[in-house]
């Protein structure tokens, strides 16, 4: 995602302007703590849990649809998941912000110290007008809304382990470090998540299938020496991150790259990885910036090709009987957010039975997000 630096730079730039008189009024006052009520939702069909708050997204008047990264693409995916009948709006399970103690069990205490400062913020995100607000405006305006996600990874990782699918609508952010952010990600959410779960006892070992099109770099350093925790990366070779981490098994594969050819490398690779990881979770990262007209990558994958992927790697663990948390990670083509719902909705209807086959969607952008989606 950080092949195009300069380009990133000039989006959160556009990003970062507006937040300082929106920080006094307007659209701010929606993440006003009276608004945010973290709840339980439902299972659905006592096999899958879905978890989403709107305070994932971040509302900058219009100007975030600058950015690369599609904030609204979260409440998108919620929003067809009610219209289309996989879920009703109570079956949302809505997160609390990661506590500080979490945050610790992934990163320095300096790190979180870093976070105080504009400029280091700035920096961590590599957007130097973020630098010229007010520390406090980018807590609230953009902070929040990664601990908001990164709580929702651990709520799904606990739900996984209750009913054997737990979905986070949002999270993935695979290039946090313990010491750093970058690739736009702060907050390393599914190490927190897995040392949660291991800090009480629920799970010793874990797998990390990292299917993003770039390299889970910080999730590898995080795990690093770890022998709990066996990190698996299928990514393109010879773009960010540059030069990449270690994960216990890199698979870099060079364009051209299709449906078959991903399929054929996934499926080759897995199951022997999951025999040797002995999971008591599996995470699948799954972003969607394999497609082929993502901007920030060069595979060739079509959206039936990544839902294939998607419940190709769910399936392997669920009919071992291992628990999945799955995240949404990277994407960044106009198209990702349907992408990402046509596979969620496909997970939904192959492992906890709801309605069969996704609808092709019309563009929803108008839609009204159901009332009880928080
Ligand atoms: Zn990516």
């Amino acid at each position: 995602m950080a092949t195009a630096n300069v380009r990133r730079s000039l989006h959160l730039l556009l990003l970062a302007l507006p937040l300082c008189p929106l920080c006094c009024s307007g659209c701010m006052s929606r993440f006003d703590a009276a608004t945010y009520r973290p709840r339980d939702g439902r299972l659905v069909n006592d096999a899958a849990a879905v978890v989403y708050s709107s305070r994932y997204e971040i509302d900058l008047a219009g100007l975030e649809r600058f950015h690369p990264f599609d904030i609204h693409k979260y409440g998108r995916i919620a929003r067809a998941l009610v219209a289309d009948g996989h879920l009703k709006p109570s079956d949302f399970f809505v997160p609390a912000e990661v506590t500080r103690d979490e945050l610790l069990l992934a990163h320095t205490p300096q790190y979180l110290a870093s976070l105080g400062s504009s400029k280091n913020v700035a920096r961590h995100l590599e957007s130097k007008g973020m630098k010229l607000l007010p520390a406090r405006s980018l807590d609230e305006g953009v902070l929040a809304t990664f601990r908001a996600s990164t709580g929702g990874t651990i709520v799904a990782a606990r739900q996984a382990l209750r009913c054997g699918l737990g979905i986070n609508l949002g999270g993935g952010y695979h290039h946090a470090h313990p010491d750093h952010g970058e690739g736009f990600c702060i907050y390393a959410d599914v190490p927190i998540a897995v040392r949660v779960l291991q800090r009480e006892g629920l799970i010793r070992r874990a797998l990390l299938v990292d299917l993003d099109v770039h390299q889970g770099n910080g999730n590898a350093v995080c795990f690093t020496g770890d022998d709990d925790v066996f990190t698996f990366s299928i990514h393109e070779a010879g773009i960010y991150p540059v030069p990449k981490a270690r994960s216990d098994l890199d698979v870099e594969l060079s364009p051209p790259v299709d449906d078959e050819r991903y399929l054929d490398v996934l499926k080759h690779h897995l199951p022997r990885v999951i025999r040797a990881a002995k999971p008591d979770l599996v995470v699948v990262l799954a972003g969607v910036d394999t497609y082929r007209d993502d901007p920030l990558a060069h595979f060739d994958m079509t959206a039936r090709g990544i839902q294939d992927r998607d419940a190709y790697a769910v399936g392997q663990a669920r009919e071992r009987g291992i628990p999945v948390l799955y995240v949404t990670s990277g994407g960044y083509s106009p198209d990702a957010w349907q992408i990402q719902y046509r596979s969620i909705a496909n997970l939904l209807a192959t492992f906890a039975g709801t309605c069969s086959e996704p609808s092709v969607l019309a563009p929803s952008a108008g839609r009204t997000a159901p009332a009880a989606v928080k």
